[in-house]
């Protein structure tokens, strides 16, 4: 079983002499003003959660985006801090945007383009010239900052998603002594899909700037094979998974991200999650209820949360008698607010909860409790043990990890995942009441199913969903990513003889 510390191990005596350096746009912890309080927030974002306990475990430097209100009133003049802030662990070095180059890169290219462009939800891309130029000129400026970094050392740099398809060459004109590795956190789209997008060719270039690429699934890499092998001069080796352009070869490989199952299980135990619990209870009144649903997510429309509130309406309207028995919790955060299509679907949220809850709303109950706001890991750990069932209905997904982290929470081995079949996670979580959530019928369905099933079936379904993500973790999605750099195999017989 990989564990933090044989991945340490692992990467300490491979890595040599290397620096370690990560590159994401959001940062695993920012610090924002409260009153005249300056306070470290850890962001909605599981491609952070995945990661810090890595670095934790790893050490090095983090590159990322300084994007709090406080965040330049803690750092060195390099930049730096050290985090996490009551047990630093590694260096964090933030890299400062405007707002305009944020507005370009950010907001319009990464997420008006690149991200309706592989995930299919049916909301169209918006490709702008000035968009990509931000766009280009910020992947510079992440790469001054990691030469800066990486001061003429070797250095392993693993850099991550879709904010950074420059990334890779641009480091290695200034750093020739590296080797980068991209992971890709988004689906990557069929070519068809992806052909529309107006720089296609320079972003299949840049990611092949690296050594290796990395996608959830075999389906993702696949996907991207193809698009390459029809977009651009390359020789694309279908069986050994590498593709050759110019001379140099990129490895493409899948790797389904996780969670860290051990740190989630043991919080999930404690005593401060047990006294969370305690208050959520007393303060919705929870004792009433038979059973509670669940969903957490970032407000986003891949996120598939009004087919699942149409859900909740329809099987109330099949099913009154479960009317006052049953409470649905929702945790909703409101994410990438200044783009159009983000702002309408928070009102049609907010719009459509109103009008469910008046629909079946009863001497005092109503069957939606919205948390319209950020909620801190000990409030979903608490939430996640409460609930009788999570419900993730994405339209489209990378890999999810709120799917993952429930389970890991769940060490009584009860509660029911129903899951969207569009989510990376499906592929592994197959004891989950696997639902398309296109169809409104067959998820109303699935939450009389939840609410009716065996305790044994729950226990048998969640026994193997949590064997499933106790061996799939975080650590060795990590240890797999960065063997397959380093071109050895970890063996996991050797592993169980580390200490
Ligand atoms: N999350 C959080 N607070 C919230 C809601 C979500 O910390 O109020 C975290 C959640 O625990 C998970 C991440 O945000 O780690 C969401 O990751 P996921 O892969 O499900 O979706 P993404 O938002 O990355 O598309």
């Amino acid at each position: 079983m990989w564990t933090s510390d044989n991945l340490k191990k692992l990467i300490s005596d491979q890595l040599g002499d290397r620096r370690f350096i990560i590159v994401s746009n959001r940062e695993p912890y920012l610090h924002v003003l409260q009153g005249d309080e300056i306070r470290c927030q850890q962001p909605a974002s599981g491609l952070t959660a995945a990661l810090d306990p890595v670095m934790q475990a790893c050490g090095g430097t983090w590159v990322a985006h300084g994007s709090g209100d406080a965040d330049r009133m803690v750092v060195d003049e390099q930049a730096h801090v050290r985090v996490p802030p009551h047990d630093p662990k590694y260096l964090l070095r933030r890299v400062w945007l405007t707002k305009e180059e944020e507005d370009g890169y950010y907001y319009g290219f990464a997420n008006e383009a690149l991200w309706p462009l592989c995930h299919i939800a049916y909301t169209r891309p918006t490709f702008n010239e000035a968009d990509w130029q931000a766009y280009v000129a910020v992947n510079r400026k992440f790469a001054d900052a990691v030469a800066e970094e990486v001061g003429g050392q070797k250095a392993f740099i693993f850099i991550q998603d879709y904010h950074f398809t420059q990334l890779s060459r641009l480091i290695k004109a200034r750093c020739p002594n590296t080797m980068t590795a991209q992971f890709w956190h988004i689906p990557w789209p069929n070519r068809e899909a992806f052909r529309i997008c107006p720089w296609g060719e320079e972003i299949l270039d840049g990611l092949l700037g690296n050594d290796l690429l990395g996608f959830h699934l075999q389906h993702h890499a696949q996907n991207f094979m193809d698009t390459v092998d029809r977009g651009i001069e390359a020789k694309v080796d279908y069986e050994q998974l590498r593709i050759t352009r110019g001379g140099r070869q990129t490895l493409v490989r899948p790797f389904p991200i996780s969670v860290d199952f051990a740190r989630s299980a043991e919080e999930a135990r404690g005593a401060d999650v047990a006294k969370e619990m305690q208050r959520l209870t007393q303060l919705f009144g929870l004792k009433r209820y038979e059973a509670i649903g669940l969903g957490v997510d970032r407000i986003d429309y891949t996120k598939g949360i009004p087919e699942r509130l149409h859900a909740i309406d329809r099987f109330l309207q099949r099913h009154p008698e479960h009317a006052k028995r049953f409470v649905f919790i929702q945790v909703g955060v409101p994410s990438r607010v200044h783009i159009g299509s983000y702002q309408a679907l928070n009102d049609r949220l907010d719009t459509l909860i109103e009008e469910i809850n008046w629909r079946h709303r009863s001497d005092g109950w109503q069957p939606i409790v919205y948390l319209k706001e950020h909620q801190p890991r000990t409030t979903l750990l608490a939430l996640y043990r409460l609930a009788r069932f999570a419900l993730v209905s994405s339209l489209h997904d990378g890999m999810n990890l709120v799917a993952k982290e429930f389970v890991a929470a769940r060490d009584d081995e009860d509660g029911i995942l129903i899951l969207s079949p569009f989510t990376g996670a499906a592929r592994e979580l197959t004891d989950a009441l696997l639902v398309n959530p296109y169809a409104a019928d067959h998820l109303a369905q699935a939450i009389h199913q939840a609410l009716t099933m065996s305790a044994d079936e729950r226990r048998r379904r969640m026994q193997r969903l949590r064997q499933t993500v106790r061996e799939y973790n975080i650590y060795r999605w990590a240890g797999k990513v960065l063997s397959a750099l380093l071109s050895f195999e970890f063996k996991d017989e050797l592993l169980e003889r580390l200490p």
